[in-house]
C-alpha cells in the first residue's frame, strides 16, 4: 500500500454520512464493519477514514522498537470477526500485527475509503446544517456523524528535563524508532521502565557498548511465557471452531484476573507472590534486587510481561540508576541520586499524553464549546463514547474504555456495536443526537463510585489516572464482558432523557 495510492490531491467540501479519524484498530475494524454492512444491505458505503499517517495500523505503525509486542495474545487481541489461524506465536510482535491489519484493509474492501496523509486541524459542529465540519490542511469535509478513532497512545511524551536541549547526542521515543541507529560503542541512557522499556531493554543491553537504565519507580514484572505456534496447532486453528474456543479460553483467563484489580487480597496476593518468585528467580544480587522491588501496590501501574527484562539488569554493561532523569548537560545525564552518567544516545520510553488527548483541543461542539474546554478535570463521556454538547461525536478508545486486564480489541469491538446502532438511527432520523448532561453525569457518578475502591486508586502515579482530578479516566473499573452488557448497543431513549441503566 503506497501513499500514492490513497492520497487525495485536494478535497474541498466532500460530503460523507460518517467521518472516522485515525485508521488504528479503531478507526479499520469500524471501517470493516461498514464496508460489511453496505455489502449485506446493498446500501451505499458513505464514510471516509482520514489517517495522517501514510499507512494503517496506528499503534502497531508507529512502535517498531526492537521487542515491541503485545501482551494479550494473538488469537484474543484481534479482531472477532476476522480471526487468523496462522499466528506465529502465542503473543504477537508488533510486526505481525501490523501485517494482520494491513491485511484486513487490503482484503475487506476498506482502501477505496482510506485517505492518507490528512491530518485532521480542526473539526466544528455546525448546529444550522447539523453537520460536522472537518479541515485538514489539503481540504475539507462534511459529515453527519464524526468518530474519533485517534487512539489513546498515540502522542508521544518527552518530560520536560531541564537541559535536554543540551544534550550532544541522538535523543528519540520509543514510538519514533529509527531502525538505523547503530548502538555498538554507543552508551545509552534508557528512561522509563514501563512496558515499553521493558521490551526494549534486552536489544540495548545485547546490543550498545552499555546501558544506564532510569529508573522513576520500580515495574512488577511477571512471566511472559512466549512460545511459537507448532504447524499443528495452526493445522488446528484453521477450524473456526477451535479458534474460537481458544479466544474464548484466553479471554474468560484474562477477565479471572479482574479481582487483582479490585485488590481482593487472595487474588493480589497470588499476583504478587508470582512477581516476586520471578524477581528472586531471576535476579540474586540482594542490592538489586531491593531496588527493582516496588514500594506501590500491584497492579496500579500496568504490570509488563517479560522474561528477558531482568536478566539483561543483571548484565556486566548494564547500570539501574534507581531514580529519574533529572538534567542533562552537555554529553552528561544527571539522575534524582545526583549520579552522572556520560551518554551517546537517550531512549525515552515515556509513553504518551493519554489523559489529555491532543486531538481534544481541535474539536468545537455546540455552543463553540471545545473538547478540551468540558474535559479540563479529565476526560469524560456517557456510555464511554458520547459527549453533551457534541452532537453526533462518538469517540472510541478513549473515556474509561480501556482495561488493565484484557484485550482492547475486545472493548473497541463493543463501542463499535454502539456506533453502528447510533448510525442506523441517524439515517432513519437525521436528527442530532446528542446526550444529555444528566446521562453523562449519572454515568460518571456510577464510574467513580466503582473506581474508588481499584487498585488504580490506591495511590501510584500512573496514566490511568487524571492528574487534574484525580480521577480514573482511562480504564474501565470493571469486568470487560460488564462493558460489553453496559455499552455495547446503542439506546436512543437515553437521548430523549430517558433514565440511565443501572451498571
Ligand atoms: C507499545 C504499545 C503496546 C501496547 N500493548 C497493548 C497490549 O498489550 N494490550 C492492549 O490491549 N493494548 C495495548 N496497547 C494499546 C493500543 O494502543 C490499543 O490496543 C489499540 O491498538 C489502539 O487502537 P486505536 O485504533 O484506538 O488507536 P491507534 O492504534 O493509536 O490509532 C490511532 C490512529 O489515529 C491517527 N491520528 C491521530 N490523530 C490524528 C489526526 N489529528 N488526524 C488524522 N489521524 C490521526 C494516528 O496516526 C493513528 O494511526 C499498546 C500500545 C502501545 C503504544
Amino acid at each position: 500500500m503506497t501513499a500514492a495510492e490513497h492520497e487525495p490531491e485536494h478535497s474541498a467540501g466532500y460530503e460523507v454520512d460518517t467521518l472516522i479519524v485515525g485508521a488504528g484498530f479503531a478507526g479499520l475494524g469500524l471501517g470493516i464493519r461498514l464496508r460489511r454492512r453496505a455489502e449485506e444491505t446493498g446500501a451505499a458505503a458513505s464514510f471516509l477514514i482520514l489517517e495522517r499517517a501514510h499507512d494503517v495500523g496506528g499503534t502497531w505503525r508507529d512502535n517498531v522498537y526492537p521487542g515491541v509486542a503485545c501482551d494479550i495474545p494473538s488469537h484474543l487481541y484481534s479482531y472477532s470477526f476476522r480471526t487468523k489461524p496462522d499466528w506465529s506465536h502465542v503473543y504477537p510482535s508488533g510486526a505481525e500485527l501490523q501485517e494482520y491489519l494491513r491485511e484486513c484493509a487490503r482484503e475487506e474492501g476498506v482502501l477505496p475509503h482510506l485517505r492518507f496523509g490528512e491530518t485532521v486541524t480542526d473539526a466544528r459542529w455546525d448546529a444550522d446544517a447539523g453537520r460536522w465540519l472537518v479541515t485538514t490542511p489539503r481540504g475539507s469535509y462534511r459529515a453527519r456523524a464524526l468518530v474519533s478513532a485517534v487512539g489513546r497512545l498515540s502522542e508521544p511524551r518527552v518530560p520536560g528535563i531541564k537541559g535536554l536541549h543540551t544534550f550532544t547526542g541522538r535523543v528519540l521515543h520509543t514510538a519514533a524508532w529509527d531502525s538505523s541507529l547503530a548502538l555498538r560503542d554507543k552508551r545509552v541512557g534508557l528512561v522509563g521502565t514501563g512496558s515499553s522499556g521493558v521490551q526494549l531493554l534486552p536489544y540495548l543491553a545485547r546490543e550498545a557498548a552499555h546501558v544506564t537504565v532510569f529508573q522513576r519507580s520500580a515495574p512488577y514484572v511477571v512471566p511472559r511465557g512466549d512460545r511459537a505456534y507448532t504447524l499443528e496447532e495452526q493445522e488446528r486453528f484453521t477450524d473456526p471452531l477451535e479458534r474460537q474456543r481458544m479466544r474464548d479460553e484466553i479471554f474468560w483467563q484474562a477477565e479471572s484476573a479482574f479481582p487483582q484489580r479490585l485488590g481482593e487480597p487472595e487474588a493480589i496476593g497470588q499476583l504478587h507472590d508470582r512477581a516476586r518468585v520471578h524477581l528472586e528467580s531471576q535476579v540474586a544480587d540482594p542490592a538489586l534486587r531491593a531496588a527493582l522491588t516496588p514500594d506501590y501496590e500491584i497492579g496500579c501501574k500496568r504490570v509488563p510481561l517479560s522474561d528477558e527484562f531482568y536478566p539483561a539488569l543483571t548484565r556486566p554493561n548494564v547500570t539501574l540508576e534507581a531514580s529519574a532523569l533529572e538534567r542533562v548537560d552537555g554529553t552528561t545525564a544527571i539522575a534524582g541520586s545526583g549520579a552522572r552518567h556520560d551518554l551517546d544516545v537517550l531512549v525515552f520510553a515515556t509513553g504518551f499524553h493519554a489523559a489529555r488527548p491532543p486531538f481534544a483541543d481541535l474539536v468545537t461542539g455546540r455552543d463553540g464549546i471545545r473538547l478540551a474546554e468540558h474535559w479540563a478535570q479529565g476526560m469524560r463521556a456517557y456510555a464511554s463514547i458520547v459527549v453533551a454538547g457534541f452532537p453526533n461525536l462518538f469517540v472510541l478508545d478513549g473515556p474509561n474504555a480501556s482495561l488493565g486486564h484484557n484485550s482492547a480489541i475486545y472493548m473497541i469491538e463493543a463501542q463499535l456495536d454502539y456506533v453502528l446502532g447510533a448510525l442506523d438511527h441517524l439515517e432513519r432520523t437525521d436528527a442530532p443526537l446528542e446526550i444529555p448532561r444528566a446521562a453523562e453525569d449519572a454515568y460518571l457518578a456510577a464510574l467513580d463510585a466503582a473506581a474508588a475502591d481499584t487498585v488504580w486508586l490506591s495511590g501510584c502515579t500512573s496514566w490511568y489516572v487524571d492528574e487534574r482530578s484525580g480521577r480514573l479516566t482511562l480504564l474501565w473499573p470493571g469486568y470487560a464482558h460488564t462493558f460489553r452488557e453496559r455499552n455495547g448497543t446503542f439506546d436512543a431513549a437515553v437521548f430523549d432523557g430517558a433514565p440511565i441503566p443501572a451498571r
